[in-house]
């Protein structure tokens, strides 16, 4: 399938980074959503359940304080007595406020219309007034109180929250109202605080969308009003957040999605939205997906660098087996044809003397037919051993046939060829093999030839093995020259 070793390092690499490509990404991406998922419909619920239940505990203790005021006998006996001393109303409201430690307390007679405060007796409310307008709501309503958040005219139009409280006689006739206020501190702190832990954005809207109470900080603002801009063009939340009392939300802002929740506060008649980007969780998401990347290139470089050696390794030791004689040692033939042929190129290129010669083991089948083909292998051996330690490392050795071996000689003429030859053929005799205690004597007959510019590899080795053919017949063991 993969005649190259390139093509299969090429697949392997494109399976690798392939696959752990999608398996990063798939949990990057299912990640994502479910942190996305848990945002939403999870941590920001809770965020506005929490401030939301805060700002009713908030509440409860101003309410029961109202509630002790609208029932308060000297109050109540005050006014049937027709409102005598200011004073006395003026040092209880004071009482009440210090006591409780509110913002301010109230009283308005609905005899006189009166609006009594610590301070002193402030104004007369009047029903075209539109900032007393409260105080006909509450003259008319049904309920025994009503929340109020509105500005404080009697301290420095600060954002307030009343609790109006119907104040009656003993017959159960209207008589005034009465009540206190507390600063929206305590929630503007919360809010703070949220916002600080959690990184996300909290604030009050009114059924038109304005921001009614947030972050003091101007940059902040303007980031909600921006983030909830983008919600309240959609039309899903606009019917959302009017049918339901509560909306999970998602959208995007210069691309990076944020999620929103919403909840009514019916006391306020407001929204408490919470908002958060996912820049900071998907951020961290971001660098676990690069820390992954970068792990699964390290572990693809490291499988593919062995993959690559261990591929190399068994190439080697296929090519060796290939081009090597296994009982020698030597190369052989097809080894040669990969060893010759540049070796001609560089001739044409750049010529020098170059000679070869062929050797044969003179009657080699007496040796086998005599001591046997194991006794004949290590005749064989040894006569490797021989030549190789007789010539030079530049110099190519092959067992070209059974019993015949081929040399090749750079930089040597036909006449050192020949003494070459000649010198190994002495050595031959003076070094017989032993092998099983048996001395096995042998000749050699050896062809010598010259390159010559227009030899081709085989004219060449044709030459030699004619200057072979002549050993042979001249008597052998001998040195015969083309
Ligand atoms: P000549 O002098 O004419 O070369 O005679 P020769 O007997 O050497 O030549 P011939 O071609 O008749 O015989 C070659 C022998 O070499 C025959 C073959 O069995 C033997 N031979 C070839 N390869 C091996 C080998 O790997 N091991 C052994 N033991 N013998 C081999
Ligand atoms: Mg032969
Ligand atoms: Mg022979």
């Amino acid at each position: 399938m993969f005649k190259h070793k390139k093509n299969l390092i090429t697949f392997l690499s494109i399976l690798l980074i392939v696959g752990f490509l999608l398996t990063s990404l798939a949990s990057y991406f299912i990640s994502l959503a479910s942190l996305r998922d848990q945002m939403t419909h999870g941590e920001l619920p809770l965020t506005s359940d929490t401030v939301y239940s805060e700002i009713q505990r908030d509440l409860l203790r101003p309410i029961f304080i109202s509630s002790l005021m609208a029932s308060d006998t000297f109050l109540r006996d005050w006014v049937i007595n027709e409102e005598q001393n200011h004073d006395a109303v003026i040092r209880y409201l004071t009482e009440i406020k210090q006591t409780y430690n509110t913002i301010t307390s109230f009283f308005v007679s609905d005899q006189t219309r009166n609006y009594y405060h610590p301070d002193g007796l402030v104004k007369q409310v009047q029903e075209a007034e539109e900032r007393d307008s409260w105080y006909f709501r509450v003259q008319k309503m049904s309920d025994d109180f009503e929340i109020n958040v509105d500005i404080d005219q009697a301290n420095n139009d600060t954002m307030t929250v009343f609790i109006n409280y119907r104040v009656h006689d003993y017959k159960g006739n209207f008589i005034g109202a009465t009540g206190v206020g507390l600063a929206v501190d305590a929630v503007q702190k919360l809010i703070d605080q949220y916002q600080e832990t959690y990184n996300r954005d909290i604030f009050l809207i009114d059924r038109l969308g304005n921001i009614k109470l947030s972050n003091t900080s101007d940059k902040q603002r303007q980031q909600q009003t921006a983030q909830l801009n983008i919600f309240l063009k959609s039309k899903e939340f606009l019917t959302q957040m009017t049918s339901t009392e509560t909306v999970a939300l998602q959208s995007k802002i210069d691309g990076h999605p944020i999620s929103l929740n919403t909840r009514f506060i019916k006391e306020f008649d407001w929204y408490l939205v919470v908002i958060q980007s996912e820049l900071e969780g998907t951020a961290k998401l971001l660098q676990t997906l690069l820390i992954n990347l970068l792990f699964c290139a390290v572990v693809t470089t490291i499988i593919l660098f062995i993959i690559n050696r261990v591929i190399s390794s068994y190439q080697e030791d296929i090519e060796h087996m290939a081009t090597t004689d296994k009982l020698t040692g030597l190369y052989n033939r097809q080894a040669l044809d990969l060893l010759v042929n540049p070796i001609l190129l560089d001739q044409s290129r750049k010529p020098e003397n170059l000679s070869l010669l062929l050797l044969d083991i003179d009657h080699f089948k007496e040796i086998n037919d005599t001591y046997g083909h194991l006794a004949g292998d290590a005749v064989l051996k040894n006569l490797a051993r021989l030549i190789t330690s007789r010539l030079r490392k530049t110099d190519i050795i092959c067992r070209w046939g059974g019993e015949e071996f081929l040399m090749l000689l750079k930089g040597c003429t036909l006449d050192t060829a020949s003494n070459m030859a000649e010198e190994l053929r002495l050595a031959v005799i003076n070094n017989p093999t032993s092998s099983q205690n048996q001395t096995l004597p042998i000749t050699v007959s050896i062809g010598v030839a010259q390159y010559q510019p227009e030899d081709t590899r085989d004219k060449l080795i044709g030459k030699a093995d004619r200057a072979l053919y002549q050993a042979k017949a001249n008597g052998r063991n001998r040195v015969v020259s083309a």
